[in-house]
């Protein structure tokens, strides 16, 4: 076993890897300039290793290796999951650093896997606990028109498919989307996006391949990056992530590496075993964003004078029953999880679901009680510039202090501003409509795992006893 340091990771990152960036090849990502902050944001989840090793390291007996890859067997290890993630988030300012989402596909495949797929899936795992490989997950197609299957497309690529195959390797073609972490990860997993019958055979395809294999190219989005100023931007100037388009024009993907070959009856099952563990993850990454956002809140209302004014309480009230009623929703989904398959815990999917909609549902609307409380300095006020002119700043401090100085109000403005308004806000905001499940897709699972035989009963009771 083996637990790799930042330094040891960013190194890693050194290879052949195809990487685009604004239409131009990277030559080395772990040195290019632009990419700095988000390599620096993913090496948390190896920081995290040395900072909190009693919740982050595990040792089974082999050595000690990431808890993060702790497969789950116990209700008491989904909740000791929900803590490590959390954990690592708070380092992270709220931002997902990078070991979960590898780790949620990881046990997806555990779960969902049989015959030689599932040992392929154990030999993969095992590798990644010895090596603290930092993985990437890549499901969603680009799907082209969302009402046809994959077989059904104009252009059979838009979903990936396996395009040949012989004793030893299969051909992959296509393109996956908005894949986080793809340009600094080791390797990417590749799982089906959704159900598939028999006539989407080539399309039911899972495996895993090393960022730099042959054929393998990323196109990385410029959302988020740039320099900006930290007193400005006090969070995103710190973390973001990579996502990338991710092309695979005829990669060779060794049959040892295959999880799932042509097996379409197996596609809705392990994409829906991925996306149990992956909402638990979404919803304990998001705790700390909640209480930046009830912190934030609080400060600022005592910070412009106006925290014991009705309004305000009944917004701040609000705020605090919105943060809680997910974290709240994320410890039940600890303490119900169940057994699923191949003897692998997992979170349960009816709390789990309704935490993830809870929180999407209710983002929007808190971020604009956190805009209402700060005033529109958020879009008008000074910059980092004008701070740092002590001409400038002499007259921003007479004339922006309030019921605090007005560095401490101007901070917690450019606080908020960043974490709804300004690019990381934007982020946020997207990535709660649509990234780890649509709302639309939570609303199916809790209708789905919602078991209505106590309600029904209810009914059948009240209406039995009002008979005569
Ligand atoms: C920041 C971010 C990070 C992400 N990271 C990853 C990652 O690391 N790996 C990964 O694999 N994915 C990742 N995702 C992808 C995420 O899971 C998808 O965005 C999500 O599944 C929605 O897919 P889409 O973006 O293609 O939108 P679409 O599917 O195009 O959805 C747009 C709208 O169309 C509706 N719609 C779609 N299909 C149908 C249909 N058949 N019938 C009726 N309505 C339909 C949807 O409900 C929605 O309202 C990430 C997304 C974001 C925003």
């Amino acid at each position: 076993m083996t637990l790799r340091t930042s330094a040891d990771y960013r190194a890693g990152l050194r290879d052949e890897r195809r990487v685009f960036y604004q239409g131009k090849r990277v030559d080395n990502v772990a040195s290019f300039g632009e990419f700095d902050c988000a390599i620096t944001h993913s090496g948390l989840a190896f920081d995290i290793a040395a900072e909190l090793p009693e919740l982050a390291v595990v040792d089974d007996g082999d050595g000690p290796y990431t808890a993060f890859y702790r497969v789950p067997r116990t209700g008491e290890d989904i909740a000791n999951r929900g803590k490590l993630i959390e954990a690592v988030s708070r380092m992270g300012a709220g931002t997902i650093v990078l070991k979960e989402v590898g780790s949620d596909a990881l046990f997806g495949l555990l779960r969902a896997l049989t015959g030689e797929g599932l040992e392929n899936a154990r030999e993969f795992y095992r590798y990644c606990c010895e090596n603290d490989v930092a993985l990437a997950v890549a499901q969603t197609d680009v799907k082209g028109d969302r009402s046809l299957a994959p077989h059904q497309q104009a252009d059979p690529d838009l979903y990936l498919r396996i395009v040949g195959e012989d004793a030893d390797s299969i051909t992959v073609r296509g393109a996956k989307v908005h894949t986080s972490f793809s340009a600094n990860a080791d390797e990417i997993i590749v799982l089906p996006t959704r159900a598939m019958g028999p006539a989407d055979a080539d399309w039911a395809v899972s495996f895993a391949v090393p960022v730099d294999t042959e054929g393998l190219s990323l196109y990385v989005s410029p959302y988020l990056h740039g320099e900006p100023d930290p007193f400005e931007h006090p969070v995103s100037s710190k973390h973001k992530l990579l996502e990338s388009l991710t092309v695979f024009d005829d990669v060779r993907v060794p049959k040892s590496r295959v999880f799932l070959n042509r097996q379409p009856e197996l596609a809705g099952p392990l994409a829906l075993a991925f996306v149990d563990y992956h909402r638990f993850t979404a919803v304990n990454y998001k705790l700390p964003i909640l209480d930046l956002l009830v912190g934030a809140a609080l400060e600022m209302a005592d910070a412009n004078g106006i925290g014991r004014t009705g309004h305000v309480k009944t917004k701040l009230t609000e705020l605090i029953t919105y943060a809680e009623t997910v974290r709240g929703f994320a410890e039940l989904a600890a303490l119900r999880s169940v057994s699923g398959g191949n003897d692998v815990q997992l979170p349960d999917p009816l709390a789990v679901n309704m935490a993830k909609y809870h929180f999407a549902h209710g983002f929007h609307a808190a971020t604009a009680t956190l805009i209402d409380l700060a005033g529109g300095l958020i879009v008008t006020g000074p910059g980092g510039a004008d701070w740092a002119d002590p001409g400038t700043r002499a007259v921003l401090e007479k004339y922006f202090a309030a019921a605090a100085p007005a560095e401490q109000r101007l901070r917690l403005i450019n606080l908020i501003g960043d974490i709804t308004t300004g690019q990381w806000g934007g982020y946020q905001s997207v990535l709660a409509t649509h990234a780890e499940g649509s709302l639309e897709a939570e609303k199916m699972m809790i209708a789905r795992a919602f078991d209505d035989t106590r309600a029904r009963a209810m009914v059948t009771q009240v209406l039995s006893e009002a008979r005569f």
